[in-house]
């Protein structure tokens, strides 16, 4: 589903599986592709909307949780892509590929990266995307924020109406409260978050940032 001239949004599509957000540009990136079991799914999803996952250059993620890297290594091998990732995910990758993996019953998902961003961007003709580090829900996660047109992609860091999960391998509750009061400081017309519904209007996002630090702070 096209989102904006840029930015495709393809919902996630059952359990362990999570939203996919594609930039299609000079450049074309894919952010999380999300779950194996569903990448046939979403490969036609994208044919729909006239995307060729051959012409896909680059797979990246917002972090590394298994609902959104288990399809970087399959997506590979169908695109040519090159999977590049923030170097907090370098740094992560054990505690999070390893550790997380296992307590959400994982066993030997691994993916190899071919390189990594550089300076906290992101960057195609059309778009560029600051990366904001966030932790908190787990210590790589990063945002994908795109100041020109206010949008938003934080990975798990916050939903509509919540918030990412903190019982983890490296997650902690003050560091992701932290995170998203940062983020909360941002102009943000579109909140594109890594699973359920997305948040819309500046209006909408701004009481979404609202309601989940008065209502879901308490309870981390
Ligand atoms: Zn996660
Ligand atoms: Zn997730």
């Amino acid at each position: 589903m096209k989102l904006t001239d840029n930015l495709y949004f393809y919902p996630e599509k059952g359990m362990l599986d999570c939203n996919t957000y594609v930039i299609k540009d000079d450049l074309n990136v894919i952010i999380d592709p999300g779950s194996l079991q569903f990448l046939s799914q979403l490969i036609k999803d994208l044919f729909k909307d006239g995307i060729d996952p051959k012409d896909i250059n680059i797979i990246t993620n917002t972090h590394l949780h298994p609902d959104h890297c288990w399809a970087n290594e399959g997506f590979k091998n169908i695109s040519r892509a090159k999977i590049i990732i923030h170097p907090l995910h370098k740094k992560f990758y054990d505690m999070t590929i390893t550790e997380a993996s296992k307590f959400l019953g994982f066993e030997g998902l691994e993916f190899e990266a071919d390189s990594y961003l550089d300076n906290n961007k992101l960057s195609t003709a059309h778009m560029d995307f600051e990366l904001v580090p966030s932790p908190g829900h787990s210590p790589e996660s990063i945002c994908f924020y795109c100041r020109s047109e206010k949008i938003l992609i934080p990975g798990d860091v916050i939903f509509a109406q919540n918030t990412g999960r903190v019982d983890l391998p490296g997650g902690n509750a003050e560091e992701l409260k932290q995170s998203i009061e940062e983020l909360s400081q941002l102009e943000i017309e579109y909140l594109l978050p890594g699973h359920m519904d997305i948040v819309t209007g500046a209006e909408d996002v701004k009481s979404n940032f609202e309601f989940v630090k008065k209502h879901v702070f308490a309870w981390l």
